[in-house]
């Protein structure tokens, strides 16, 4: 008989596209750190769904404001007002120290908004000639999967048979500010860039970078256009991995643990004079601030002013980056707070490889490029854990 890993790995392969490639690994119920699988088997969560689970599963405050949300009303559509959008706007522009906040639901609808948005500060309020506005980009980044947001992706992957591609973007190095300023012309209205890239492997720019991006900017009246979803909301051990290095952007592209792991929820973030440039009918979304979406987004909100998470980020943070500096079997490691991208000896194998070697061990993470894994539990992880998660680590990097 079939065992109830391999009977969903079937009706996955014969029914959903395969445009995934996932662990062998069957999930049926979280809480915190920990996931137990189909069979019972128990595994510490060190990907947290790509950042959307900074709070843990099954957060009991994210769940109590969804719950409580879930019997009231859910959906309302921008035709109407809601009794949730308006606090959420309020409390997270605040948090943020911005004016506006603009809901919209996935990653990628942030960041096409945020470029929506600067296209049209360029044309209103810098003066470019119209359809002429261009965005310089950081090569290797990650900012979803969009025809438009592939239209700059630096990965053949994303990009391959997608075309043809939405003009108006120039690639840059990441982290050569002498590039940036050669890339800018008086036709640039915004630099759009991951304050730490993610997806790409957990790369830290040079000290000194975002600084140098704010100055260019400001210097070319081009607006900073952070990419935040993934950096953002704790994953630092900061609200944001800009202002952890004293960067304030322009405008600001939140999502993935806004959602509080519940549901989708994303926000692009600016002041008056950035995000005022939209106007009724111009930009939506059917299902972008909703009073569900709010609802938890105001919990996520009360978690990170509360602060305990954060502290409690920077203190593991500080403990996991001191257990990778030393740890054998590793030819690179990089990040910041609770957020690290190990590089692991090529002799031990693939970057896969020793992923489904972690999972058989009872430790899910996922590589990303080649001998690259991305470590990131959730936010709430207890120190014991956390250690249980490297010692196993160590042990599997051992061979
Ligand atoms: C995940 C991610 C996105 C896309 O978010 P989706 O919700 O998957 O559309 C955009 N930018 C960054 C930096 C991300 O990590």
């Amino acid at each position: 008989m079939e065992s109830p890993t391999v009977h969903h790995e079937r009706l996955v392969a014969e029914h959903s596209a395969h445009n995934y490639r996932p662990l062998p690994v069957v999930i049926a119920h979280g809480e915190g750190a920990w996931v137990t699988d189909v069979e019972g088997r128990r595994y510490l969560d060190l990907l947290a769904g790509y950042s959307a689970l900074n709070f843990g599963h099954s957060n009991p405050d994210l769940l109590a404001a969804a719950h409580a949300q879930l019997d009231r009303v859910t959906l309302t559509s921008r035709a109407f007002g809601n009794d949730q959008l308006g606090p959420f706007c309020a409390e997270l522009s605040a948090l943020l120290g911005k004016d506006l906040v603009l809901p919209m639901n996935t990653g990628a609808e942030a960041v096409e908004t945020g470029l929506k948005v600067a296209r049209k500060w360029g044309y209103e309020v810098k003066g470019v000639p119209a359809d002429r506005a261009r965005v310089v980009v950081a090569a290797e980044g990650f900012h979803g999967r969009t025809i438009s947001v592939v239209s700059f992706s630096t990965d053949p992957e994303a990009r391959g048979g997608f075309g043809p591609f939405t003009p108006g973007f120039d690639v840059v190095p990441y982290g050569d500010a002498e590039a940036l300023r050669a890339a800018m012309t008086d036709e640039t209205v915004a630099v759009l860039l991951e304050p730490v890239q993610g997806e790409a492997g957990v790369i830290v720019p040079p000290a000194g970078y975002l600084a140098d991006v704010r100055s260019l900017c400001t210097a070319a009246n081009v607006l900073f256009v952070a990419d935040e979803v993934q950096s953002g909301l704790g994953r630092t051990g900061h609200v944001l991995a800009t202002r952890a290095e004293g960067v304030d952007a322009d405008v600001y592209l939140l999502g993935k643990a806004l959602g509080g792991g519940v549901l989708p929820v994303s926000a692009v973030v600016a002041d008056r004079d950035v995000l005022g440039v939209l106007r009724p009918g111009q930009h939506g979304s059917t299902f972008g601030g909703n009073p569900l979406a709010c609802a938890v987004g105001r919990a996520v909100v009360r978690l990170l002013e509360e602060g305990s998470v954060l502290s409690h980020t920077r203190t593991l943070g500080a403990v996991l980056h001191e257990r990778l500096r030393g740890m054998r079997g590793l030819t690179a490691v990089r990040g910041r707070g609770l957020w690290a991208g190990i590089d692991v000896d090529p002799a031990l194998g693939t970057g896969r490889e020793v992923s489904e070697r972690l999972a058989r061990a009872g430790v899910l993470t996922k590589d990303t490029h080649g001998p690259t894994l991305r470590l990131a539990p959730p936010l709430v992880i207890s120190e014991p854990d956390l250690h249980l998660a490297l010692d196993t680590l160590e042990h599997t990097l051992r061979g």
